[in-house]
């Protein structure tokens, strides 16, 4: 007989922030499968992942069992979405199951999705299919991996419960952890009351859970707003460095924290293209690669705009001060961009950075014009380092502009081994997550398990993995589509 889990769970935030947190229960779930559990994740929150797999953890993994002392709640919040505000959007589907501090002594979300219909549900089921939740797991996974900050994937569970798509479909409850679920949306919702008191506990509750540095500053609210600049701005320039396209960058989206969060219709992209976009609902393309730090910097100056009641008492004041930090955010990232292609190509942190940069103007069109995929050219190009151009050459139809700029390249001396610990072999190919994951909607989970497992060492060749290095077939890539919310 093996013991039920036993996980501490606090109510922090709906204790601290009450008008935000309604509380709540999961959906029933009447046959709980467990369809994959992060083992790793599970010992690094001190929890015991053989008492998560006992018929007591499903129950808690899916919410229907809630640990003493827990209080589930539906977090409101506001959001832009593309572009068109919605006051009051919230959890729909979604349950924070509560805060537990993790052996190394950090605070993190214990969170739900696909847990049932709360009361911000609107027209939705709040309910989940099992292969956007696996996807979920996999993508975020494997973010985590190429070390960028993310929530992180604790269980998906099938629920046994049918979910109503284009067709019917299996149902599951994805259970995730995160540093914590505030977003821009957040404080937005919190603006929207018009309730200066909410909205200074939310901006301390912040600084305390995130961004504790800024304490002590002069004007500790604007120095959230640069601390929030700042991490999204290395955020988004991690994204753009590994090809990541989140696809649905709304203000409710975009953490506090920094942590990438809403894994719905992100893709990563195979051909070098700024114009590229999967995701089936960003039909002008507000969301595509390209577009995706103007897309950040227009979501912090909503923040700016709910954080203005806190800035200044002089509200022309606070508008000024807002404005100048936020023409902070694009040198900011133009700064971590650089750093990290400077990286990608292997050269120095003290190479000439006017010499870097114009490498990666001059490298960028040559990719684009052949159709380049983003992920090989860096791989091959270390090959290229220790003096075989052979494999990148091959990516090319413009030889002349290849080896004009190799030549330039090579005299600047790239560090082989450098750069394959910073370019990834392998990242979630959307042929391959699709496969895997049609696989597990029809009841075979082993594609899921090979690729978490290929996912998990990115940066490692595995000469016997040769598949999940390569491009997408030709007649997938052209049609490729993302579909969010199912
Ligand atoms: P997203 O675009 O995934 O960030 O979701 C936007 C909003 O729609 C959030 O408030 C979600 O909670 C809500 N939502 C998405 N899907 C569902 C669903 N199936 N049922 C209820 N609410 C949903
Ligand atoms: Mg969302
Ligand atoms: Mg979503």
């Amino acid at each position: 007989e093996l013991a039920a889990p036993t996980v501490d769970l606090d109510d922090r935030f709906a204790r601290a922030l009450p008008e935000m947190a309604v509380p709540w229960q999961a959906e029933e779930a009447p046959d709980p499968r467990l369809l994959a559990l992060n083992e790793p994740l599970a010992a690094e929150l001190g929890l015991d992942a053989a008492a998560l797999r006992t018929p007591e953890g499903l129950r808690l993994l899916v919410g229907t069992a809630v640990p003493d002392g827990a209080r589930p709640v539906a977090q409101a919040y506001s959001g832009h979405q593309f572009g068109g505000f919605t006051p009051r959007l919230g959890d729909g589907r979604a349950l924070l199951l509560g805060e537990l501090v993790d052996p190394a002594g950090r605070l993190r979300d214990l969170h739900l999705k696909g847990s049932g219909r709360t009361p911000f549900a609107r027209g939705g089921d709040g309910l989940a299919a099992v292969g956007p939740m696996l996807r979920e797991y996999v993508v975020s996974e494997a973010m985590h991996a190429l070390g960028i900050p993310t929530a992180r994937a604790l269980a998906v569970v099938a629920t046994g419960r049918r979910v109503r798509r284009e067709t019917l479909l299996p149902g599951a409850v994805l259970a995730r952890v995160a540093s914590s679920h505030l977003r821009v949306g957040s404080f937005q919702y919190a603006r929207a009351t018009d309730d200066v008191d909410l909205l200074r506990r939310l901006a301390d509750v912040a600084i305390e859970r995130h961004h504790g540095d800024v304490a002590g500053a002069e004007n500790r609210y604007l120095a959230l707003f640069e601390a929030v600049l700042d991490v999204q701005a290395t955020l988004v320039a991690r994204w753009m460095l590994v090809g990541f396209i989140h696809g649905v960058m709304n203000t409710d989206n975009m953490t506090i924290s920094g942590e990438t969060i809403d894994y719905g219709p992100c893709a990563f992209m195979e051909a070098y293209d700024p114009d590229t976009v999967y995701s089936s609902i960003d039909e002008g393309g507000r969301y595509r690669y390209g577009n995706q730090p103007l897309a950040a910097e227009w979501n912090l100056a909503r923040l700016a705009e709910a954080l203005l009641p806190l800035l200044s008492d002089d509200p022309e004041q606070a508008v000024a001060l807002a404005v100048e930090s936020l023409k902070t955010f694009r040198p900011r990232y133009d700064a971590a961009l650089a750093d990290g292609m400077r990286a990608k190509l292997g050269l120095p942190a003290d190479a000439d950075e006017a010499l870097v940069t114009s490498l990666v103007e001059d490298l960028l069109p040559l990719l684009q014009a052949d159709h380049v995929d983003w992920t090989s050219f860096f791989r091959r190009l270390a090959d290229a380092a220790r003096g075989d151009a052979e494999p990148v050459r091959l990516l090319f139809l413009d030889l002349a502009g290849i080896d004009g700029w190799l030549a330039r390249w090579r005299v600047m001396g790239p560090d082989a081994e450098a750069m394959d610990r910073v370019n990834p072999v392998y990242i979630p190919r959307n042929h391959l997550v699709e496969e895997a994951l049609d696989a597990a909607t029809a009841g075979d989970g082993t594609l899921v398990e090979e690729l978490l497992e290929v996912l998990a060492a990115p940066f490692d060749a595995r000469p016997d993995h040769e598949r999940y290095a390569e491009p997408a077939p030709r007649d997938f890539g052209a049609s490729f589509r993302t579909f969010c919310g199912t």
